[in-house]
């Protein structure tokens, strides 16, 4: 699966898809996450891809046309794509629909997202309207820009994409998984750490024992 991400940070994303799940990942050449430089897409020499707003107003906005071209060169246009594409478009956006588990596992079925990230006071509103499929919030908080979107969003699906977790049998026990819900408390050594105790039945041995408890803990 690939990810592709538009910004003017481009070293933010590929920093941390460097290490641990997601450097493994595309170690196996299971994911590979592909940075655009936007300011490689501006038309002057300082490099711009903001200007002051219509109307006024506090802040700078995001110019249409450098994303504009950055998304033509990746053939990742809205109207690129037509509707059996198995590529999405997605403005990170506080004002998006919010992603969660149940978006992280449509997704974990595509070939390609390309994740456009806004600066500053945000992005020229034609690109909402005519060069993504989506505004995607990743919760109701205003982040600086949009880049830990695009990571909190590639990691979840990530995780999801068959080969990349070491054991897969994990993620049929998790928090928001269809049969679980909520995920029981797990505990590892040692067994009584400073006088905090493992809970007996998880060193009983009797495997109903064990998962009634955590079906019983799960559901507190
Ligand atoms: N002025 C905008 C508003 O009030 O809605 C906020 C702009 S924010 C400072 C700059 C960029 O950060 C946004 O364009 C978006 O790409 C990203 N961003 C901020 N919060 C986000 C969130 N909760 N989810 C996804 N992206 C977010």
């Amino acid at each position: 699966m690939r990810f592709n991400v538009i910004t003017i940070f481009p070293d933010l994303i590929l920093d941390y898809c460097t290490e641990s799940i997601l450097g493994r990942a595309q170690g196996l050449n299971v994911i590979d996450v592909q940075t655009v430089n936007l300011r490689d897409f501006s038309n002057d020499k300082h490099g711009s891809v903001d200007d002051t707003p219509y109307g006024g107003g506090a802040g700078m906005v995001m110019k249409p046309e450098p994303i504009y071209l950055a998304l033509k060169q990746l053939s990742a246009l809205s109207s690129q794509l037509n509707i059996e594409s198995r590529k999405r478009t997605i403005l990170l956006s506080p004002r998006g629909r919010q992603f969660d588990q149940q978006v992280a596992e449509e997704w974990s079925k595509l070939d390609e997202i390309t994740f456009v990230c806004g600066r500053y006071e945000g992005v020229d509103q034609r690109v909402a309207d005519h060069m993504v499929d989506e505004e995607i919030s990743i919760g109701p908080y205003v982040l600086a820009g949009g880049e830990l979107g695009a990571l909190v969003i590639i990691e979840a699906i990530s995780r999801l994409v068959p080969g990349v977790l070491g054991n897969e049998a994990s993620l049929a026990e998790e928090t928001f998984s269809p049969s679980v819900g909520v995920e029981y408390p797990q505990y590892t050594k040692p067994e009584d750490f400073y006088g905090w105790k493992v809970p007996e039945v998880l060193l009983s041995g009797h495997h109903q024992k064990i998962e009634d408890w955590r079906k019983g803990k799960a559901h507190e």
